[in-house]
């Protein structure tokens, strides 16, 4: 595959401009987001969801007229890589540099005065442009990148279809699977405003390279692997893996959710029976349901799913399984850097949080 061609960069800068492009004309839901260090709290409009919808209606329209062929991403694999690698390079640098506007609130982490680790981890907390109607980290965080990763997987599937005239079962499962928690994660777009990556990281290299390169094209990995590899599986071992993504996207949407909702609205009838440990801060920590399973029962759902998306593809390789070992070590990483913020927000609450809620990920385990 060569490195670099100008299809590459035309798919793949063609795709950051049409979401941008969508993202600015289609109307979306308006939202405010949690309160800043200063007290004040930033609208967001939200419209992933609806542009997910416009992507595969053009999509549809383009392939139909035959002006767009998605097989074509195997092919053009490496060179839409590297297109998206320069392209996370030149925005980072733009974000690090305006950054030292005057009046940016910068993240708590990223103002250490050490360029390369700011510019890693991102200096300013809400970079926008277009007035400051268009939040840069909210939008990479969800429509190019997460809509990308699922474009690819289908790619890979219509490749598959090209080559041999039919799509395997385990294709199949993984694009079903990524696909859904693609779809849940722009559905339920309002929760992204509570996670840590908005409320808390500033946005720099980590998160614009996360976003737009390493999440759709290493989630990916899975399908590639199987279009790569004749992967055959038993019926059996199938309804195993459903079942071990049934289970992790219950425990995952169940507690996101439940965080979500208690987090916006307390007062609701499906979280107000829910025992809660009031701390000095003044906001409540949940200590049963979902959340007094563990500290991060969400990360624990999260990562049964990522079994669930590497099984499929058998196993004579270890190299399918990079989804599941990477993102295990992310969220034990994460939740340590979660556990340190809330042990900075909270102070000794925190500490009679944990001695309630004894288990970080796994219940008896860890
Ligand atoms: P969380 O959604 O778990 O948010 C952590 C925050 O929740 C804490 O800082 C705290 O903030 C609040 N909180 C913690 N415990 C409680 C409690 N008991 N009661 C009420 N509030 C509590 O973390 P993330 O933002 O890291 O993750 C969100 C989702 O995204 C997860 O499901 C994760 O698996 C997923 N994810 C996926 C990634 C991927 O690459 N696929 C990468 C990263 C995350 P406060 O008290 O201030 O509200």
């Amino acid at each position: 595959m060569p490195l670099a061609t100008v299809e590459g960069a035309i798919a793949a800068l063609g795709w950051i401009a049409f979401t941008f492009i969508a993202h600015v004309l289609i109307p979306g839901i308006e939202k405010e987001g949690v309160v800043l260090p200063d007290g004040s709290r930033l609208m967001y409009k939200l419209n992933g969801f609806r542009v997910f919808v416009a992507t595969v209606v053009v999509g549809v329209f383009g392939t139909s007229m035959g002006w767009l062929d998605l097989a074509s991403v195997h092919d053009n694999f490496l060179s839409m890589l590297t297109a998206m690698v320069v392209f996370a390079y030149a925005l980072s640098a733009y974000l690090y540099a305006s950054s030292f506007g005057r009046g940016k609130m910068l993240a708590k982490g990223g103002d250490t005065g050490n360029a390369i680790y700011d510019f890693f981890i991102g200096r300013e907390l809400n970079p926008r442009i277009l007035a400051g109607a268009f939040d840069l980290k909210v939008f990479c965080e969800l429509t190019p990148g997460l809509i990308g990763w699922l474009l690819l997987d289908l790619g890979f599937a219509a490749k598959q279809y090209a080559v041999s005239g039919s799509v395997s079962a385990p294709m199949i499962l993984v694009c079903a699977f990524q696909g859904a928690y693609v779809i849940d994660a722009l559905w339920n777009e309002p929760a992204i405003l509570t996670t840590m990556d908005i409320t808390t990281d500033g946005f720099g290299f980590m998160l614009a390279f996360g976003d737009l390169v390493w999440v759709p094209f290493t989630y990916s990995l899975q399908c590639r692997y199987i279009l790569e590899n004749s992967v055959q599986l038993s019926n059996a071992h199938l309804i195993a893996i459903l079942m071990v993504q049934c289970v992790g996207y219950w425990i995952f949407r169940g507690s996101n959710s439940q965080k979500n909702l208690f987090r916006t609205n307390p007062n609701d009838p499906k979280v107000r029976h829910l025992k809660t440990l009031q701390t000095k801060r003044g906001t409540k920590l949940i200590v049963s349901g979902w959340w007094g399973v563990c500290r991060h029962v969400n990360y624990l759902g999260d990562w049964i799913m990522a079994w669930a998306w590497c099984l499929p593809c058998g196993f004579s390789h270890l190299v399918p399984y990079f989804y599941v070992i990477y993102f295990g070590i992310l969220l034990v990483h994460r939740d340590g850097r979660d556990g340190e913020a809330c042990e900075q927000k909270y102070g000794e609450d925190w500490k009679r949080y944990c001695a309630i809620v004894k288990y970080r990920l796994i219940p008896f385990i860890y």
